[in-house]
């Protein structure tokens, strides 16, 4: 290979997938834009820096600024969902909750969680499956946790309360993780964690997803209705780098978990997301509350307005959506692979999804019956519910009307050229450059 043609080619590759994205609907749930802030921190010195340890407590030199700036983040981080204790030093959500699985079980131990057809995410999976077949979740593979699952009740979309209370009666597990990455409803955190308590087992929730929705006041708080711990990674609704982090009141687990990120699963912590993730949670103090108001509200809006256009919207019953997540059932439009790839021609950019009744009805992880939509990344932009409805519109010229997709992606275009700037920052700027 001639290097510097590849040099050329991957910087070609970034400015086109920049065009690109600055001319798309991202829709994708786990995801979000940041600020240019962030982004700027992002490629500073920190990222060429060691600071193993603790504040205060470094086994490196050269790390004053470091210091004061990993401080504020923890500070920030406290300040904003009211806890005593924060770690920002998991470099991902699926590092903090391996954190809190060293920290608070050990290697055989129970723990229960949903299973991934039902929301659960693969960093809460067993080794094997039912049949035995290798998954390799990271409760099971990497902890060696035995994985057993909370019941879940397609009707409602939500934990099956008694159900699962049986199931923990049963399978005494050490520890419970709830959240998940198919969320559209808070979750009975306090029945749950009541029953955990007096059996004592400890409670983790995943906040991944809705971290940011927490931040703003406008989901459930897992720590204030009995969680014992909150994991999360920091870019889904929250405005961070992509990175992760820990939430405690109990100092006694905050210290294991401390322990088990540093000497146990980290060495470098990524110091140029710590700098990011700190600018991420003073803007999040700033304008969480706004935001995440923000973003609930376009849930609601486009999942009304898919249904209106002809969709099959999950949760119908329920107001379709308490979160940043849509959920659609395409079965009968051909399947989440195909839809998803329709979608994708148009620059419209969602994943396909397992629904929880999709494994009974024959379909599999590799075309579910599923999308799942997500708003975080539009809300960002500044797109409200006149927007939403407009969205829905393509959706259905896509996989209704059977427009031509490459025709609905100059729509698509049109639309986005209003909405080409980071929004809930203290400095607002263009989305996708570098
Ligand atoms: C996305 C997600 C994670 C993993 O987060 P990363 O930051 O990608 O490692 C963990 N748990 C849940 C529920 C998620 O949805």
């Amino acid at each position: 290979m001639d290097p510097e043609e590849a040099y050329r080619k991957v910087l070609s590759s970034l400015e086109e997938h920049h065009r690109w994205f600055d001319s798309s609907l991202p829709m994708i749930a786990s995801e979000n834009v940041t600020s240019p802030a962030v982004r700027r921190v992002l490629t500073s010195d920190f990222g060429h820096r060691y600071a193993e340890g603790w504040v205060g407590e470094r086994v490196y030199a050269g790390t004053k600024y470091i210091d004061r700036v990993e401080s504020l983040a923890m500070e920030l981080i406290r300040e904003i969902y009211e806890v005593r204790f924060a770690d920002v030093r998991p470099i991902s959500g699926v590092v903090a909750n391996l954190s809190v699985y060293t920290a608070l079980t050990q290697p055989g131990d129970v723990v229960m969680a949903l299973p991934i057809t039902k929301g659960g995410h693969i960093s809460m999976g067993p080794l094997r499956g039912s049949k035995g077949q290798f998954i390799g979740g990271t409760a099971g593979a990497v902890r060696g946790l035995d994985v057993k699952y909370i019941a879940f009740d397609d009707e409602s979309m939500n934990i099956d309360v008694d159900r699962t209370l049986r199931r923990m009666e049963k399978y005494r597990p050490k520890l419970l993780m709830l959240g998940g990455s198919v969320i559209l409803f808070p979750q009975p955190v306090k029945e749950l964690a009541e029953a955990a308590k007096s059996m004592g087992a400890a409670v983790n929730y995943d906040a991944a997803h809705v971290a940011g929705l927490i931040a703003g006041r406008r989901f459930q708080r897992p720590l204030d209705e009995g969680a014992d711990v909150m994991t999360f990674s920091t870019h889904k609704t929250f405005f961070g780098p992509q990175h992760g982090a820990v939430i405690t009141n109990d100092e006694d687990k905050f210290d294991l978990i401390k322990k088990a990120n540093f000497p146990g699963l980290l060495s470098n912590h990524h110091l140029h997301a710590v700098a990011a993730l700190a600018i991420a949670a003073a803007e999040m103090l700033a304008f969480g509350e706004e935001y995440a108001g923000a973003v609930i509200r376009n849930a609601k809006a486009l999942a009304r307005a898919l249904h209106d256009q002809g969709f099959r919207v999950v949760g119908e019953k329920l107001g379709f959506t308490e979160s940043h997540q849509v959920l659609l059932d395409v079965d009968e439009l051909g399947g989440g692979y195909r839809c998803e790839k329709l979608l994708e021609r148009a620059n419209i950019i969602v994943n396909r999804n397992l629904l929880p009744w999709d494994i009974k009805r024959g379909r599999s992880f590799k075309d579910p019956g599923g999308l799942r939509l997500g708003v975080s990344e539009l809300t960002r932009l500044g797109m409200g519910p006149e927007e939403m409805a407009q969205v829905a519109r393509f959706y259905r010229e896509v996989l209704i009307d059977g427009k031509k997709p490459e025709e609905v992606a100059k729509e698509v275009s049109e639309l986005r050229k209003g909405f080409r700037t980071v929004k809930y920052a203290f400095e607002e700027g263009p989305a996708y450059e570098h």
